[in-house]
């Protein structure tokens, strides 16, 4: 009996030591400010600079604790920022614009008037990649063939569709249109299994890079007689070029159109706090600019070009110190 009660005591003692240690390694710092980035897929150009933005946030911000994480992108991203599952995303400034002001795909949706603008950032090409084999020239020559369009989610796959659409292609028309990551697309288009992908993002573009070296590509050019009445019909598309000598083998500059890749948060985000993360994101822009060359395009003079939203207060406080 006597050993009974000892071994109990021993028991407790043990338990209680454990938890004791547990809690100590477990026990959440309760001053830590998590914030979470919202990007894209590890292939495409927003998670690099996501992650440099969280590295600069832990850098120089006593108390915070920022991750990038890697998402479908801009519309899963505002669905994101919807459910204040995160506090930061990248997303396209269309995209945002739409959200916002309940337009286009977002017609139907529940309001997203809680967005607020960070800066814009840097032009985001929509590229067309098509596989040499595939004989694929204009973006006529999609009919009938296999296309990756875009993650569900992405802003990549709202612009195919806006694409397609201004050259009266629908994905109907099309062999088969495909919801892949730009991942799953390069794998894809490697394999012979799709014939093109859209892709939206920030040439040089890893993805486009990794194809082009393994597999003879072309990228197809929007057709020019069509491009005036599609800028037209959507604001937030400007004509970009894709310099020749962009990914391997690629001899001829290509034309096509870009949206501006930005920074949102929502407007529950405390206001110190986000003139905090703005002074910090832009007093260490070559931090950010290592990460990949687009990087490099976040200025302070160029950060309300095409500003789709209205700004955070804690954004705006420190635009206006400026
Ligand atoms: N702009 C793309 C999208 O929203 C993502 C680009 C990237 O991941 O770099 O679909």
């Amino acid at each position: 009996m006597k050993n009974v009660r000892r071994f109990a005591f021993l028991m407790v003692f043990i338990m209680l030591a454990v938890a004791a240690v547990g809690c100590g390694q477990a026990a959440p710092d309760d001053d830590t400010i998590y914030i979470s980035i919202a990007t894209g897929s590890p292939a495409g150009t927003y998670y690099p600079l996501g992650a440099a933005v969280a590295q600069v946030l832990n850098d120089n911000i006593e108390g915070i604790s920022a991750q990038a994480e890697s998402t479908g992108a801009s519309l899963a991203n505002i669905t994101l920022l919807h459910d204040r599952e995160n506090e930061l995303a990248l997303v396209q400034n269309d995209i945002t614009y739409y959200a916002f002001n309940g337009v286009e795909m977002y017609e139907d949706a529940v309001p997203h008037d809680y967005l607020r603008g960070v800066a814009t950032w840097y032009p985001e090409i929509i590229q067309i990649v098509a596989s040499a084999d595939s004989g694929i020239e204009t973006i006529d020559d999609l009919v009938g063939k296999n296309v990756a369009v875009g993650a569900p989610g992405s802003g990549t796959e709202a612009n195919a569709r806006q694409i397609l659409l201004a050259h009266d292609i629908t994905y109907e028309d099309l062999g088969k249109a495909d919801y892949l990551t730009f991942s799953e697309a390069a794998d894809n288009i490697k394999d012979g299994h799709i014939d093109a992908a859209f892709l939206t993002a920030g040439i040089p573009t890893a993805v486009v890079q990794d194809i082009s070296t393994v597999k003879d590509v072309q990228l197809i050019s929007f057709d020019e007689a069509k491009l005036d009445a599609f800028l037209d019909e959507y604001p937030f598309y400007t004509k970009a070029v894709i310099p020749a000598g962009t990914y391997p083998n690629q001899d001829e500059p290509v034309t096509g159109v870009a949206v501006m890749a930005m920074l949102i948060t929502h407007s529950e985000v405390d206001e110190d706090l986000f003139y905090e993360i703005t002074k910090a994101i832009f007093e260490n822009l070559d931090t950010i600019a290592a990460a990949h060359v687009r990087g490099g395009d976040l200025q302070l003079e160029t950060a309300m070009d095409g500003m789709p939203i209205e700004l955070h207060p804690g954004v705006q406080r420190f635009y206006d110190e400026q």
